[in-house]
């Protein structure tokens, strides 16, 4: 508890928060604290510059107050033609998942972006292939976890998000963040 007021307290100042050249990363939660914001914001660099996306992208991350969801991406003709992404997470799970999900979640942008998995009118298209129509997606994913675990754009979602969380954890760039603020460090030290 006494923890927790001191964190609430050095919080009040505000970092600045360096931004990548060429993604805009937007943090729209009011009560995500700085120290949070430090750690996705270079988990979300780090991880886009390994994916691949180098293109002029922007992430609003938002809270996902879900029960039953980690995280997700909202995938629809706004976000594969302006290029903006709704990274929805859930900000109260622990650190270390929160990082894996984000590179799950970043993932998922890295297959839209590159219009590896996209919509057209009635489809699910992955890699050129349209692979199911749009309801029966919607369908399926609601009536059974394994039938969503099992879409071959999860499968790769799921098989990044290791080795991008591990690449992270052991990099230079988070263990450049140390020191910088004391939560982080805190934070960073625990993971
Ligand atoms: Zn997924």
């Amino acid at each position: 508890m006494r923890f927790l007021k001191y964190l609430k307290k050095i919080n009040k100042i505000s970092y600045p928060i360096t931004l990548l050249e060429d993604a805009k990363i937007n943090f729209k939660y009011k009560k995500m604290l700085d120290c949070v914001k430090m750690l996705c914001h270079a988990a979300i660099s780090f991880y886009l510059k390994k994916l691949n996306v180098k293109d002029d992208i922007t992430i609003n991350v938002r809270h996902l107050k879900s029960k039953i969801i980690g995280g997700n991406v909202e995938l629809g003709k706004k976000t594969q033609n302006k290029h903006v992404y709704s990274l929805n997470l859930d900000l109260t799970m622990g650190y270390k998942c929160l990082l894996g999900m984000i590179a799950h979640e970043l993932t998922h942008i890295k297959q839209i972006h590159q219009k590896e998995l996209y919509l057209d009118d009635s489809q699910v298209v992955w890699k050129g292939q349209p692979i199911m129509n749009i309801e029966n997606y919607k369908k399926k994913i609601c009536r059974s976890r394994k039938a969503h675990d099992d879409l071959p754009f999860e499968v790769e979602a799921r098989e990044k998000e290791n080795s991008l969380l591990n690449s992270f954890l052991n990099s230079t760039e988070l263990k450049n963040l140390k020191g910088k603020d004391a939560s982080l460090t805190y934070i960073i030290n625990y993971l």
